[in-house]
This record gives structure tokens, C-alpha cells and sequence, in this order.
């Protein structure tokens, strides 16, 4: 048998133990987390639609004409006017032919990555890419090369290798927009020329930049100026569209291809139609006045609370945000635990991110920032901060690094 006691208690030496948390309630940015309510910053529904009272009576709606689950696949009459109608929108929002939905942004991952390129063909992925990207990446059984974090450089000599050794085979670059561990974005211009220039394709994963990023939140494609030069843009229903789900847009072919071949779609049944009823209603609020001023929101306590940050939290060189997402190097795990641990007692949720989520002494705290704060608790964290970086020797040592 695997001694799973052994593994835990090895995982709990390192500091990276992990365990569950049970959210009892959720109002505005205070999440009720036993034994006290705090104010989170680990939320990735930065506008705050999770809660939003039209996704709400659009799921209700949905779950009276409907029922709950979609009781088959998509091919096999589980998908209902819910599923098409999103599909839609998610086309004409993201300026794309067509969309197609999946239960999840992992299993859109999984299903189209495998279904785009096998054993004859290569894959060349950013080093910070998601899990479900890597994950997916190997699943096809392409050839596999990796480039250090938006290393235009290498990515270039990786192209350059894959054109001289596999002249035949499809070459597709992967790669996150937002990275949802850094909060930095990908050089989607230079990437773009580059996958020109060697004939390959790119697949986009729009995961923390769609509704947060660009004209009413259509993603970093949108921004770049190079939304149709991307083959494959992916993003989940999770995060700012409040709901639940992944989807995949592109052409008329690669939509109807992927209804074919993406085994996690073909094989899966259908998202809950209430879910899909949510998501819908969530891309009509961002393609609205309304979301696109939810979205300015957004920037506004975004700006606030970079400007809270105390200097040894502040990374990037002009301290102007990218994205809502902020990580807080600590390096040492342990460390980074104990500061999550510092600014929970006094009120705040910002969960530390260890290995394997990021690389080994890399540890940090990530804080993701939403329309839903209010200014008073972007306030209040950064003095909270201020507070972890004065006593930062005290806490937990000397700082490391960076
Ligand atoms: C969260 C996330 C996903 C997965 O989306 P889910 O809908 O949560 O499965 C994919 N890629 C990135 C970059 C993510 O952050």
C-alpha cells in the first residue's frame, strides 16, 4: 500500500502541507472562514459577478425550465439553448467565428491541445504556463520544449529547431496572457511576429485577462491589436465571468474540429445548464456600459492598492500594474505561510502560493484584487502590509532576495 502517512508528513516538514478551507459565506469581499470573517484577496471573480444578481436569476431561470444536471453530453442531447446561446456570446464578445464551451478551463486544455497536435508535431510553452496546459502538452505526446518566462530569445531558437528537425510538423506555441501566478502578461506582439515568421500556430490561454483586461474585458489578444492572429484563444468561465466553465474560441473549422476530436468535450456530459445560463448572462453584463464600468472599478482599487505597497513587495520596475493579480515574494515556503498566517490574524485572506504551484523557493503571497473591495479594505491591507514588511526580520527572519 502507498504510505500516504509518510508523504504528509514529509509534505508538512517542507512546509508545503495543504489543506482545505471551507468558505461558510460569501458577502462583497468578506468570506466567513472559520473561526472569523475575513477580507479575501485570494478571489479570481474580480468583478465580483460570482455574486451578481442578474447571473443569479438567470441560473434560477435556468434550473426551473431546465432542471439541474444536463443529464448527457453534448452530442448526446445534454446540451441545451443555455449552451448555444453562450457559445454565441462568446463569440461576438471575443470577436472570434465561433466558440465552443467545456465544463472547465482545465478540461478545455485537455481536450483541445491533444486534439490539435500529437506525436508528429511540437509544442514550445512558456515555463510559468498553467498545470492544465503542461498537463495537456503532454498528453498529446508532442515534442515537448520549454522556454524560460517570456524569453523571446528562446523561444525564437526553439522555433528555429523544431522548423530544421521536424519540417513537417505542426508547430504550436503556448502560452498564458495574464500569468495567474506573477500577474505579468505575455509579449503577445513579438509572439505573434515570431509565430509568423516560422509558420507556426499559437494557443492563448485568456484565463485572468478576459473581463479584466482590454476594451470591456475581451483579453490581451484584444489589447495587443492581435486577436485574429492568435489560432486558438481559451479562457475559463470561472474567474471574472463569475460562473463556471472554459471555453475555446476560433474559427468555424477549429470549433467544428474540436466537436470531433476534443476528448474531454466528446466524452463528458455537458455543463449544468443553469451554469452556461450564468455565463451567458456575465458576458452580456461585460459587453454592457454596466460591466465596462465594473471593469474601470476594477482598475481603480487595482492602482489603489499598488500604491499601498510597501517598496519590498514592489516588483515590476515603474510599479504599474498589469493585471489584478499581485505577487508578494517571500521565497522560503515556511516563510510565506507564516506571513499568510501574520496577516490573517489580523483580518485578511491572502493565501501563501508554494510549490508546485510556483518553483521551490519561490514562495509568495498572491493577492488578487476586485471591483468588490471596497477602498477602505485595499486601505487597510496595505497597511496590514506595511506592517509584514516592518516586521519582516521579527516574523520570520531576514528577508531572502528578492
Ligand atoms: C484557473 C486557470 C485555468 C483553469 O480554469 P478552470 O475553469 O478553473 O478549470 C486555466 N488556465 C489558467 C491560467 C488558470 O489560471
Amino acid at each position: 500500500m502507498i504510505d500516504f502517512s509518510r508523504h504528509l508528513e514529509d509534505l508538512s516538514q517542507r512546509g508545503l502541507l495543504r489543506e482545505l478551507q471551507t468558505v461558510e459565506a460569501a458577502r462583497g469581499r468578506k468570506i466567513g472562514l472559520a473561526p472569523s470573517e475575513l477580507i479575501s484577496f485570494s478571489s479570481n471573480d474580480y468583478l465580483g459577478l460570482s455574486q451578481h444578481p442578474e447571473l443569479r436569476e438567470a441560473a434560477i431561470k435556468a434550473i426551473e425550465k431546465y432542471g439541474v444536471g444536463a443529464g448527457a453530453s453534448r452530442l448526446l442531447g445534454g446540451g441545451y439553448s443555455p449552451h448555444r446561446e453562450l457559445e454565441e456570446l462568446l463569440a461576438a464578445f471575443k470577436g472570434a467565428e465561433a466558440a465552443l464551451s467545456f465544463s472547465s478551463g482545465f478540461a478545455a486544455a485537455l481536450g483541445t491541445l491533444p486534439a490539435l497536435v500529437g506525436p508528429n508535431d511540437v509544442i514550445i510553452i512558456d515555463k510559468l504556463s498553467h498545470a492544465c496546459l503542461i498537463d495537456a502538452a503532454k498528453l498529446s505526446r508532442a515534442h515537448l520544449r520549454v522556454y524560460p518566462h517570456n524569453h523571446l530569445g528562446k523561444l525564437e531558437s526553439h522555433l528555429e529547431w523544431a522548423r530544421e528537425n521536424h519540417p513537417a510538423a505542426t508547430i504550436l506555441i503556448v502560452t498564458e496572457a495574464v500569468f495567474s501566478m506573477d500577474g505579468d502578461t505575455a509579449p503577445l506582439k513579438q509572439i505573434v511576429e515570431l509565430k509568423r515568421r516560422f509558420g507556426a500556430a499559437l494557443m492563448l490561454d485568456e484565463a485572468h485577462s478576459t473581463g479584466v483586461v482590454g476594451e470591456h474585458g475581451r483579453g490581451l489578444a484584444h489589447l495587443a491589436g492581435v486577436a485574429n492572429d492568435v489560432d486558438v484563444r481559451m479562457g475559463t468561465l470561472s474567474k471574472a465571468v463569475g460562473a463556471s466553465g472554459g471555453f475555446i474560441v476560433g474559427s468555424h473549422e477549429l470549433i467544428e474540429f474540436l466537436v470531433n476530436r476534443a476528448r474531454s468535450f466528446i466524452f463528458s456530459t455537458a455543463p449544468a445548464p443553469a451554469v452556461a445560463a450564468a455565463a451567458a448572462a456575465a458576458i452580456r453584463i461585460l459587453m454592457s456600459d454596466a460591466g465596462e464600468s465594473l471593469r474601470q472599478t476594477l482598475w481603480e482599487r487595482v492602482h489603489e492598492f499598488a500604491n499601498q505597497l510597501p517598496g519590498r513587495f514592489r516588483i515590476r520596475e515603474d510599479g504599474s500594474p498589469e493585471s489584478a493579480i499581485f505577487a508578494l515574494h517571500i521565497g522560503d515556503e515556511r516563510r510565506a505561510t507564516q506571513a499568510s498566517s501574520f496577516l490573517r490574524r489580523r483580518g485578511f485572506w491572502m493565501p501563501a502560493v508554494r510549490y508546485p504551484t510556483v518553483a521551490l523557493k519561490s514562495a509568495r503571497l498572491r493577492a488578487a484584487v476586485t471591483a468588490a473591495h471596497e477602498p477602505e479594505q485595499i486601505r487597510q491591507a496595505g497597511a496590514a502590509l506595511q506592517a509584514l514588511a516592518e516586521r519582516m526580520g521579527e516574523v520570520m527572519g531576514e528577508p531572502d532576495g528578492r
